[in-house]
């Protein structure tokens, strides 16, 4: 007979759909039934080290008394209101709080729904803010790099690698995007100039059709899990500023400390023009996001021909979220942010070190508080993922790349165990 657990299970799979999984041979589920610091608690009460972070956001761990207490508090205010013609203190206070730690040039925010809905509105507003300076419908295509990541919705898929993105699924339903390789020089390694030479080319060539260039500073996240020369990005910043090509940093998974400064930008001395942000900045809460411009971004669009920004959500601005992205983003102001992503990536540089040597492992790289082990052929997650959870973490790889980003209140003892299960998963090909 099926115990009740397993026919919700068996509910689970007949009619949830779950991220880029089949309904007909999906990939196993695991029941969490409730979560705290860093454990998550699965219904058979088996307790899993999450070295995901929930995929980026959970910053300060799950349950956080301060977090809970924000939203609680806030709860008991409104938990919404619309935000057209209406405003709140929670929206005030996080958008000038935002502005405290944002590259110094960003002045005006548009609070959105999600990291893509952040990634579609930066690119709406490239193309009214082109269209407003050159007064042509022409220069409105976008330009970007190779192995990136930007989203799931319609144009943040469209400037996702063409390859590992979603381009093969969907063709051409997809607006055609002008791609550059990904720049091969390693972070902190040694700059290789030919690395600019396929964005320089485009850029001189396309320039009349191109509003902006789209990049993620630093980190490429899901893409492909890399970590570039910060000389890119000065070059690139330059590039644009010659041909009048806007700049967007997509920061939705370095931002909030991840890689080791609030913002990855702070790695460079260059600024955007544009600048999207997610994920981390409810701490795991709820799902917001914001765009954030220069004075001159806003200003163009607003003396454009719409005379507006075009995009209004239901839920911008929802107050429950601003309020625990704000009491978020103090606690990060109050720890010493820094040293504590640098004890993370220490550790993870000597414990993750030994799989360099492994067979079957082609790269071995650590930034601020992200840990990624490179294999030569592409994971089975599903197999992956049942010998995580017997040994007790829990790990979704993508690709080739296996990689931790875990909650900064890890403890070293936790983060040295999770890392060296890693290692022992990744030393038997047959568990991938
Ligand atoms: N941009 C980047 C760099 C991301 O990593 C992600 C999420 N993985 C997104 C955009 C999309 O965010 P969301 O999943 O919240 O829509």
């Amino acid at each position: 007979m099926e115990t009740d657990q397993q026919l919700h299970d068996a509910w689970d799979r007949e009619h949830l759909w779950h991220p880029y999984t089949s309904t007909i041979n999906p990939l196993p589920t695991y029941k969490v039934v409730s979560a705290k610091g860093v454990r998550l608690r699965l219904a058979d009460g088996k307790e899993i080290i999450d070295g995901m972070s929930s995929w980026w956001c959970m910053i300060h761990g799950y349950g956080n008394e301060r977090l809970n207490a924000a939203a609680a508090a806030q709860m008991s205010k409104m938990s919404h209101v619309m935000f057209g013609g209406i405003t709140h203190q929670p929206a005030i206070d996080l958008g000038r709080e935002l502005l405290k730690v944002a590259p110094s040039t960003m002045h005006n925010i548009f609070y959105a729904d999600s990291g893509s809905v952040a990634v579609e509105v930066a690119m709406k507003m490239a193309v009214q803010a082109s269209i407003s300076v050159s007064g042509s419908h022409k220069k409105t295509n976008f330009a970007t790099i190779r192995s990136g990541y930007h989203g799931d919705t319609w144009n943040a898929m469209s400037v996702c690698d063409p390859v590992t993105g979603m381009h093969g699924a969907f063709g051409s339903a997809l607006p055609i995007r002008f791609f550059v390789p990904q720049p091969k020089s390693r972070f902190g390694g040694e700059w290789d100039d030919s690395d600019i030479e396929p964005l320089r080319k485009l850029l001189a060539q396309k320039s009349d059709e191109i509003a902006a260039l789209i990049l993620e500073p630093v980190v490429q996240g899901a893409g492909g899990m890399w970590f570039y020369h910060t000389e890119y990005l000065r070059q690139a910043r330059e590039l644009c500023d010659r041909y009048g090509i806007l700049l967007i940093f997509d920061e939705i998974a370095t931002g909030f400390w991840r890689t080791g400064r609030f913002f990855a930008t702070e790695h460079t001395d260059v600024q955007p023009d544009i600048m999207c942000i997610g994920k981390g900045l409810t701490a795991g809460y709820l799902t917001m996001s914001a765009v954030l411009t220069t004075q001159a971004v806003a200003d163009t669009i607003s003396n454009g021909e719409a005379g507006v920004l075009m995009h209004g959500p239901t839920f911008m601005a929802n107050p429950l979220s601003c309020a625990i992205a704000l009491e978020s983003i103090k606690m990060l102001t109050e720890k010493p942010m820094g040293q504590i992503v640098r004890d993370i990536e220490e550790t993870m540089r000597v414990e993750l070190a030994p799989a360099s040597s492994l067979p079957g492992v082609s790269d071995v790289r650590v930034l601020g508080s992200i840990g990624v082990v490179e294999v030569s052929r592409s994971v089975d997650v599903g197999k992956f993922q049942r010998e995580c959870v017997r040994r007790g973490v829990w790990i979704r790889p993508f690709g080739r790349n296996v990689y931790i980003m875990p909650p900064y209140v890890i403890s070293r003892e936790d983060l040295v165990f999770l890392c060296r299960q890693l290692i022992e998963i990744v030393s038997d090909e047959a568990n991938y």
